[in-house]
């Protein structure tokens, strides 16, 4: 659907990552993916684009401008190639990278920043914890002072990018209990005390990797903390909404390769004597998959917009999440009835995003808690 925040710019910019997408990415995807990983240099690629780099000072290595849509562009190209885990494997930076520019020391992000963005290094958040990832207000991860030390003990699982990053962003609990006793930590992957093993046999998104964090004792300088103490609870909501962006875009492009693929299929596919594409109830299928993406999308530009005008539509946010990942859930399946038993079968773009929309409705706040908090927001 034509938009009517189309750029010249920002048109170039999607049309550049979509022939990267087509050259770098999608011939190679299913490979990688059966593999269980992606190559190093697919990071440096990327990050040679400054996709990384929104919202980030020059000095840092950033763009030095910010752009919503360039953001959520970049999410949606790279979703296109049907295979989930590329994006994530690179994209534990994406969530840890907006923290690190915002509440670091300024040696840390002049350490840290310019090899992250440019892909040399890897970054990630860890907030979920092996008793819940739901209800951050409650994590039992501790840092205790210690001198000009913080002490971090306590463990995290489920996080992206955990077996191949140098730097972690770790909330911990600096206080009593609930959300005012939270602190973010900046922590190095050789810091001693610090062990990791990898989450393996996943439903999708095989080439990334997800790590268990175990923190036994680990000793950081006081400047480790990121932001002031006790204050770490909001950082890590606030960090939630553009990476929600982020998750309803690479969607939105997950539902395109449906349509695509679904058409591609359909006009091709030959039953009952005529193309299955002139039987009524596929072509019903077609549209009800394309009024999906058009919600959407036209939702998306909608947010994008007010982010870029300094509003954050948290409720908006949410809600466009949950209704995205039913709507993208919808689309895999009527895009798997279409293409038949052929889609059933491994190394179809279809199958693999049938099984990777699960992860969307519960990664990055589950539709569940996305519903409560919209409504918390409407004020009720
Ligand atoms: C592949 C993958 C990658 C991930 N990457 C990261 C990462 O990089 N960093 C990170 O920190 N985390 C990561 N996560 C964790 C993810 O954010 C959590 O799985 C998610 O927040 C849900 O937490 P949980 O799995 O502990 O479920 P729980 O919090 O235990 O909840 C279980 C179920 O109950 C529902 N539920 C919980 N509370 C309520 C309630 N009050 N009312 C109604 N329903 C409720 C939830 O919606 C969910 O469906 C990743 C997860 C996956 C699967």
């Amino acid at each position: 659907m034509q938009s009517p925040f189309d750029t010249e710019e920002r048109r170039a910019f999607r049309e550049s990552l979509r022939s990267f997408v087509a050259q770098e990415i999608t011939p190679f995807c299913d490979d990688w993916d059966e593999a269980g990983k992606i190559p190093w240099e697919l990071h440096q690629k990327t990050g040679a684009l400054g996709v990384w780099g929104f919202g980030i000072d020059e000095k840092y290595g950033g763009l030095g401008f910010d752009d919503c849509f360039m953001r959520a562009a970049y999410s949606e190209e790279i979703a296109r190639c049907g295979a989930g885990g590329v994006a994530a494997a690179m994209g534990g930076r994406q969530i840890s990278l907006d923290p690190i520019a915002r509440l670091a020391s300024e040696e840390i992000k002049m350490q840290v920043l310019p090899e992250v963005i440019a892909g040399r290094k890897g970054s990630s958040l860890a907030v979920t914890e092996p008793g819940g990832g739901s209800d951050v207000a409650n994590i039992t991860t501790t840092a205790r002072r210690d001198g000009n030390h913080w002490v971090l003990s306590g463990s995290k699982t489920f996080i992206t990018g955990g077996m191949t990053s140098e730097y972690f962003v770790i909330p911990a609990r600096t206080g009593g209990p609930g959300l005012e006793g939270i602190s973010l930590f900046f922590v190095e992957a050789d810091t001693p005390g610090f062990t990791r093993s990898a989450l393996s046999r996943k439903m999708g998104w095989w080439c990334s990797d997800q790590a268990t964090l175990f923190l036994d004792d680990v000793r950081l300088p006081a400047d480790r903390m990121m932001g002031p103490e006790n204050h770490g609870f909001l950082a890590v909501m606030e960090n939630f909404n553009l990476e929600r962006v982020g998750l309803i875009a690479g969607m939105l492009g997950m539902m395109k390769t449906c349509l695509e693929d679904s058409i591609a299929w359909a006009q091709e596919r030959q039953t009952f004597g005529k193309p299955l594409i002139r039987h009524q109830v596929i072509r019903h299928k077609i549209a009800d998959i394309s009024a999906r993406i058009d919600a959407v999308e036209a939702t998306l530009n909608t947010i994008c917009w007010q982010v870029n005008e300094g509003r954050m539509p948290v409720a908006e946010i949410c809600k466009a999440k949950v209704f995205t990942s039913k709507a993208c859930e919808f689309c895999a399946s009527e895009a798997m009835q279409i293409l038949g038993g052929a889609g059933y079968l491994r190394g179809n773009r279809i199958e693999r995003i049938y099984r990777e929309v699960k992860v969307m409705a519960i990664g990055g706040g589950s539709e569940e808690i996305m519903r409560d908090l919209a409504v918390r927001q409407m004020g009720l």
